[in-house]
């Protein structure tokens, strides 16, 4: 089964509202035929700005996360009905700075991603060992964990729209990349436990992407690897061409 491979860019707290216009004005023509899907999640606040110069191009906005509750009284979080409102069509659940910063477990990370899914935002997973995990062979246990409790009480209907994220802790922001053997190796790992819990299906059409430290000059070889289809990419999402040579890394 092909699958097409999506590249998203996590904007993470950076870019005011006058530099994502910057960003985005110069970053449509260079990727407006990229083969890849191509996602920018970006800070709520620059939104509503990027959904409007987005419009008519080949990128869709995504947010850095969304609340678990319809409403009420939850302050500082952001609604699922809110993001749709301003045209938001990805959403990140569980990036590893939520869980490390903002204490998120697999079962908000899981509550997050069943409204996600019940709203009709399309969700992107984050899972990742850390370097301690790594070491002490716990990689396996640590993911499959984290993958059975996202998904925990989700139909196989529902889990086949969401894209997984598999990113070493260790790797995020540190400019370490994990071995395009690595990634491969944890990845299909990843989908050999999808295939578990809901069937080969859902597993071959899963879209499983690799993040940390992706960058102009690796994409080409991790995205090269049969279980690796795309990239949540970081810092090289807040420069317009680093971004562009990462989404059009087959060109
Ligand atoms: C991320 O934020 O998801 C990420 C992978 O960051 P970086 O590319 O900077 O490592």
């Amino acid at each position: 089964m092909s699958r097409r491979p999506i590249i998203a860019g996590n904007w993470k707290m950076n870019m005011t509202r006058a530099q994502a216009t910057e960003l985005i004005t110069a970053l449509k023509p260079l990727v407006k035929d990229a083969a890849a899907e191509v996602v920018i999640c970006v800070p709520y606040t620059d939104i509503d700005t990027a959904v409007a110069l987005c419009k008519g191009s080949n990128i869709k906005v995504g947010a850095e996360n969304v609340a678990w509750a319809e409403k009420g009284a939850f302050t500082g979080e952001i609604s699922a009905d809110m993001l749709l409102e301003l045209g938001t069509e990805y959403v990140i659940i569980g990036h590893s700075e939520r869980r490390q910063y903002f204490g998120e477990t697999d079962a908000s990370v899981n509550a997050r991603l069943k409204t996600a899914i019940a709203k009709g935002l399309k969700p992107i997973v984050c899972v990742g060992e850390t370097l301690e995990e790594r070491e002490s062979g716990k990689t396996d246990d640590v993911l499959k964990t984290q993958v059975t409790g996202a998904f925990d009480g989700i139909s196989a209907a529902d889990a086949a729209d969401v894209v997984i994220a598999y990113e070493p802790v260790w790797a995020i922001g540190t400019g370490k990349t994990a071995t395009s053997e690595q990634a491969e190796e944890t990845i299909a790992g990843i989908r050999a436990e999808v295939k578990a819990l809901y069937g080969a299906e859902v597993a071959e059409g899963m879209r499983i992407q690799y993040g940390g430290s992706m960058n102009p000059k690796n994409v080409k070889e991790l995205m090269a690897q049969p279980d690796i289809d795309g990239g949540l990419i970081g810092g090289a999402s807040l420069k317009a061409v680093d971004f562009s040579q990462v989404v059009n890394y087959d060109a």
